[in-house]
């Protein structure tokens, strides 16, 4: 990567929950970094995670306090593990013998709006970090976390410091966004489920995107989202190793991809819970009530799918994330107050999960889905949902079979 940039870019770098996930990780982060410092990269600015499992500690410490807790103090204590790593690692830079200046979000400014736990970045204020650059430092900034106007503590969705990392990168006007992590890059598949998964080398940000969005975890989605609209290239490699040879480069579409994989990648999400309605009122605004309500809430709804049988009581049945099931189940209440609805009945499901391919060069080949139908079929899961686009085939399946399916269609689609 660094061939291509002279040694005077601006450069972010995040380094994720397991790579900082130790003392031993965190210094030897620390040395790459302060070894590329004295080197002659002077314009590198740090961005970190929590230590792994930490986050999920302080979820588990708040939930156990108060499992209804109001967003505002959810965030105050979740945000708290990147101020740790944030010091920790100015702590292991020192010792390698490089200063740095420490950024929590609200010291630096980056500014969020206020939907607490899944907050958007607004603006962030860069000053402070030319500010260290000029002083022969190296800033490093908590990743996930966000302040409002109000000065209230935000996060920005679990994994978000990914999206910190391209979203200050952005306000840097930066060469390019480096994000380490505990695989070589982004993988047709995730490795440590699919043993044949390939490393994918470069990717156009609408696949990544999309494989984000379906449950690929090694980015959070919003960071994709943002690289895409200003055009930031991303890579992703192992901080676990030196050479960076092998990695994943994403970027606008390019001659180098002169043909489009039909199936650059499958994806697993577990996050599904599925709601199924029944004794719907027929008139025929009954649906714009219940998904209205259902969207007041915050809900994200995925796919739904909708039988009607001439005039007898409709049902409907529609996808969502577990974690907004509470929110969900509190539309549904609302709506049984109305006289019109007070019969509405549902069901829900948790054991659930949805299996999708994607790739761009689905669009100009037929038969994708009808093949991808036919290889869980061949594997015996049977379909509880489908939902399509131009560029992926997205298929609702029981949890207890989203790593079979994974292999199925990563074996029938990507291992010929
Ligand atoms: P970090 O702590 O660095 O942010 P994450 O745990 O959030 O790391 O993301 C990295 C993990 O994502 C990998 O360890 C891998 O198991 C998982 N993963 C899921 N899908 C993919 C994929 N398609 N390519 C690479 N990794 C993936
Ligand atoms: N520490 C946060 C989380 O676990 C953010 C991140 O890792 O990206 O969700
Ligand atoms: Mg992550």
């Amino acid at each position: 990567v660094y061939k291509d940039f002279s040694k005077s870019s601006r450069v972010v770098q995040k380094y994720g929950g397991t790579s900082v996930g130790t003392p031993e990780r965190i210094l030897s982060v620390a040395e790459r970094v302060a070894r590329q410092h004295k080197d002659g990269w002077r314009n590198l600015a740090i961005v970190v995670s929590a230590m792994s499992g930490e986050t999920n500690r302080l979820v588990a410490l708040m939930k156990a306090v108060n499992p209804n807790v109001s967003p505002q103090y959810y965030d105050m204590a979740i945000a708290a593990g990147e101020q740790v790593s944030v010091a920790l690692l100015a702590g292991a830079l020192e010792k390698h013998g490089v200063r740095a200046d420490m950024f929590l979000a609200y010291q630096l400014g980056i500014m969020t709006d206020e939907f607490h736990a899944k907050a958007r970045i607004q603006e962030i204020k860069t000053e402070k970090i030319y500010q260290s650059w000029a002083s022969g430092r190296i800033p490093v900034i908590a990743g996930f976390q966000g302040v409002t106007d109000k000065m209230e503590i935000t996060t920005l969705g679990r994994g978000g410091s990914d999206t910190s990392a391209v979203a200050m990168a952005v306000a840097l006007d930066a060469a390019f966004c480096e994000i380490n992590t505990d695989v070589d890059g982004v993988y047709s598949a995730d490795p440590r489920i699919v043993p044949g998964a390939k490393l994918i080398e470069t990717m156009e940000y609408e696949v990544a995107l999309e494989m984000a969005s379906l449950g690929s975890k090694v980015l959070h989605s919003r960071c994709v989202e943002i690289g895409a609209k200003f055009k930031m290239p991303i890579t992703v490699r192992n901080s676990f190793k030196d050479d960076d040879s092998q990695r994943t480069r994403i970027m606008a579409e390019s001659n180098k991809m002169i043909e489009s994989a039909v199936v650059s990648g499958v994806t697993l999400d577990r996050n599904v819970a599925r709601l199924t309605l029944s004794n719907v009122s027929t008139k025929v605004d009954a649906f714009s009530t219940i998904f209205s309500a259902v969207a007041k809430h915050g809900v994200n709804v995925d796919i739904i799918v909708h039988d009607r049988h001439k005039s007898e009581p409709t049902k409907v049945g529609f996808t969502i994330a577990k974690d907004e099931l509470a929110l969900a189940e509190k539309a549904l209440g609302a709506i049984r107050q109305r006289a019109d609805f007070a019969k509405l009945d549902y069901q829900v499901e948790t054991n659930l999960a949805k299996v999708s391919i994607v790739g761009v060069g689905m669009r100009s080949h037929p038969g994708v889905a009808s093949k991808a139908f036919e290889v869980l079929a061949n594997a015996g899961i049977e379909i509880q949902m489908i939902s399509t686009s131009e560029i992926k085939v997205s298929c609702v399946i029981d949890e207890t079979h989203g790593d079979d399916a994974m292999r199925a269609l990563h074996k029938g689609f990507l291992e010929s």
